[in-house]
């Protein structure tokens, strides 16, 4: 089967990528790799039932909200943005809000319960993103951009990032999970005992050591 994003209008995809660019973190890169996970998360799971336009779309538009101007959650903007695009392309009502949900629900913060198979899947591969390999580049690439020291994005490890295996909610996502975490906690051990949260403007003695500890 071809991959999810070919399933995406065209014209969602024109306007994702130009609204988004090619910010690593959080940008059409990040889109291209959770369409690659959402993939393997049916695949693994061999998933049934759910509507690939739907979920390929909301994919392709979950995060333009965080580029767009003015105020709100970024995924309330990025399903308003959805909404009036694909009105304008002609679907029908009842799949727009379809989309509007899965984008809504695919948020850590906004508290919106995947309710559809397609938000479930939306949800798991955009925190998949967060972790392994992946999630390490862009805890760092986004810290650069806050302007925050190494002692706080390690922080960002404990608080956040390795919490999110357990809002996962389906079991495929919880076994591609498993080898990302090991990866990150390795990262963390190994960042601790280099040094890293060391000697940064927010720690001027180097006391240092149980920023990055996860409990
Ligand atoms: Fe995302």
């Amino acid at each position: 089967m071809a991959g999810l994003l070919h399933t995406a209008p065209p014209e969602t995809i024109s306007a994702a990528r130009r609204i988004m660019g090619l910010d690593p973190a959080h940008g059409w890169p990040h889109v291209l790799r959770v369409a690659r996970l959402a993939d393997e998360i049916i695949e693994r799971g061999k998933l049934a039932g759910y509507d690939r336009e739907v979920l390929a779309t909301a994919i392709v538009l979950h995060d333009v909200g965080r580029f767009l101007p003015g105020e709100g959650h970024h995924a309330v903007k990025s399903a308003e943005y959805a909404r009036g695009l694909l009105s304008r392309l002609g679907w029908e009502e009842a799949r727009v809000e379809q989309v509007a949900h899965v984008i809504l629900a695919h948020s850590y913060s906004l508290g919106v319960e995947p309710k559809t198979l397609e938000a479930m899947i939306l949800s798991d591969a955009d925190k998949l993103d967060a972790l392994g390999a992946v999630g390490i580049a862009r805890v760092f690439h986004t810290g650069c951009q806050l302007g925050r020291s190494f002692s706080e994005s390690l922080r960002h490890f404990a608080e956040k990032i390795l919490r999110l295996p357990s809002l996962l909610r389906l079991e495929a996502s919880r076994e591609i999970a498993r080898e990302r975490i090991l990866i990150v906690e390795a990262f963390v051990k190994s960042a601790e005992s280099e040094g890293m949260m060391w000697l940064d403007e927010s720690d001027p003695h180097g006391s240092g050591g149980e920023v990055g500890r996860r409990h």
